[in-house]
């Protein structure tokens, strides 16, 4: 659903969704039965009792004569790490009567191969006409040649295609600092699930959202901030960045959507000491 707020509108695009993650590879430590108080919680979230149902999740944020999109999904595929599915980010998007030359800015979360598919295609950026954002940690990591091997063993040659013709094109910009990127639209680094991750808060008077990317792979680490995915680079850093996530959003009462999360945007709650995750009702 939609969210207004600071003068944008924010929509969640799917790119793909479905069974493609056994708990046991993403969440190695965690052993199956303390998935239970989840499984009640957040039936849309498992596909069978030991399968995630995965989203893959872009946003659109149109504002301020800003048409934004954040992330670029898994690509054109078909994708063997997504159950060989293709990415409907394209459909999406023209299904809102937009093209990809109408795409001002493409924000980069981060450069894990599900958040940069659709950034190229055939050595060429995919929206022509947008400036491209990667905070600069994040692109100096995924230049370092152990961190490139590593990806190619998980998505062979993705670095390649969706991020080299980027730099190729000099359409890609690096992020140092908390930065506003448009009035309201912040970018701030949200390190440890990769280095130089980054959200994306949407400050309005009043209410902010903030989008977290892969901060929280899945909702249950809202309550279980310690369960660290296998994607996660540096866990100890994850795991702080998730406990400043949950106690900054509460503070704000921030509406707060995950790219791998049901697409309803939810809030932080507080209880009994631990945090819960509570989508939107209405
Ligand atoms: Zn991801």
């Amino acid at each position: 659903m939609p969210v207004t707020l600071a003068g944008y509108t924010v929509e969640p695009l799917v790119d793909v969704e479905g069974a493609f993650f056994p708990l046991a590879i993403v969440f190695p430590d965690v052993p199956l039965e303390s998935w239970e108080p989840y499984r009640d919680r957040f039936p849309d979230t498992f596909a069978r009792e030991d399968m995630l149902y995965t989203r893959v999740t872009c946003y659109l944020i149109r504002g301020h004569g800003r048409t934004v999109l954040v992330d670029a999904g898994i690509g054109a595929g078909p994708d063997p790490l997504f159950g060989h599915q293709r990415g409907r980010l394209l459909q999406e998007l023209a299904q809102r009567g937009l093209a990809p030359g109408d795409i001002d800015t493409v924000i980069l979360t981060h450069l894990h191969p599900d958040h940069i598919g659709w950034a190229a295609q055939s050595g060429q950026p995919t929206f022509p006409r947008a400036r491209y954002l990667v905070h600069a940690r994040e692109l100096e990591t995924f230049q370092r040649e152990d961190v490139r091997a590593a990806m190619h063993q998980i998505a062979p040659g993705y670095l390649d295609r969706c991020l080299d013709p980027l730099q190729q094109a000099g359409v890609l910009a690096t992020v140092d600092d908390d930065t506003e990127i448009a009035p309201g639209l912040h970018l701030t680094i949200s390190p440890g699930h990769t280095p130089g991750m980054m959200r994306v808060v949407l400050r309005g008077t009043p209410g902010s959202l903030w989008l977290v990317a892969d901060t929280f792979t899945h909702p249950a680490q809202v309550t279980e901030p310690t369960w660290c995915s296998a994607f996660d680079m540096d866990r100890s850093q994850a795991i702080a960045t998730r406990f400043e996530v949950l106690g900054r959003a509460h503070e704000e009462d921030a509406l707060v959507m995950a790219s791998h999360f049901p697409t309803i945007p939810g809030r932080i709650r507080q209880e009994n000491g631990s945090f819960r995750w509570e989508p939107i009702s209405d």
